[in-house]
């Protein structure tokens, strides 16, 4: 799980849920099998082990008092099944969790490649009160009518246009640009790969909701989570 930490306050609001595969003692990153479950068709299998788990130790840190919204990658291929949204519902619902609290992800460039017959799905999700997140956005060429057209609640600016904007004016204006959309079409904001507190600084000051990166903090272990939001200052 990595933290998610509001600008306006410092405060860590959520946490994304990053998959990761433990093999003969070695930890293996999501880049190395998720593409390889998509074109096996296990694409909803992981999906829905992830968010299962993910339910599971956000309802733990509920109880301990720890209430953080929780993101959860969803692979699109999964957008095709009808049954989706109810079964995410009841996974959910089985850990006394609120779909409100849970935010679904789909990456900009793949949702779009498809995203007429995903728009059934993720409308129902919208209905049964889940957030839904446009991911890496800036690498996907959508179409503002595009955007539009999908219930999304939250935008993710993609880290290859957070990284270094604060001395970049392309990234800036790339990350200038989404915020403005963001803000025409009420969707939350999220900026990726927040490594330093010039970045930081920045993206504060041109009104960004949440930050992600490793400055707030690197994905870490369920166990080490709270250690983790224990020890968090955000820079002035
Ligand atoms: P993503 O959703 O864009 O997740 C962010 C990735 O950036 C994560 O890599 C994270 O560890 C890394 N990251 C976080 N902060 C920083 C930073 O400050 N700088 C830099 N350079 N990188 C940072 P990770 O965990 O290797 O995941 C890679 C991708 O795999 C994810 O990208 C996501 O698209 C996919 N993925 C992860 N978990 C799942 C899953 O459960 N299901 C599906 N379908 N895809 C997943
Ligand atoms: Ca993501
Ligand atoms: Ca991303």
């Amino acid at each position: 799980f990595q933290p998610q930490a509001e600008f306006a306050n410092g405060k860590i609001v959520g946490i994304e849920a990053l998959a990761r595969w433990e093999r003969d003692g070695q930890v293996i990153r999501p880049h190395h099998f998720v593409g390889m479950l998509e074109s096996d068709g296990l694409a909803a299998g992981l999906t829905d082990t992830i968010l299962d788990q993910a339910c599971a130790w956000k309802r733990r840190w509920q109880d301990d008092g720890l209430r953080l919204n929780l993101s959860v990658n969803v692979s699109p291929a999964t957008l095709h099944d009808p049954a989706a949204a109810d079964r995410y519902q009841q996974i959910v619902e089985a850990h006394g969790v609120s779909p409100s609290e849970v935010i679904l992800e789909i990456t900009e460039s793949l949702l779009m490649a498809d995203a007429a017959r995903g728009l059934g799905v993720l409308a129902r999700l919208r209905l049964k009160g889940f957030g839904l997140s446009i991911d890496d956005f800036g690498t996907g060429y959508s179409s503002l009518a595009q955007l539009s057209q999908v219930p999304f609640t939250e935008l993710k600016i993609d880290q290859g246009f957070v990284f270094g904007a604060h001395s970049q004016p392309r990234k800036r204006a790339v990350v200038e640009a989404s915020l403005d959309l963001a803000r025409k079409l009420q969707l939350e904001t999220v900026a990726e790969g927040v490594e330093t507190v010039e970045d930081w600084q920045m993206l504060a000051e041109l009104g960004c909701g949440i930050a992600q990166g490793y400055l707030v903090g690197a994905p870490v272990p369920a166990e080490d989570l709270a250690e983790c939001v224990a020890r968090w200052r955000a820079p002035h």
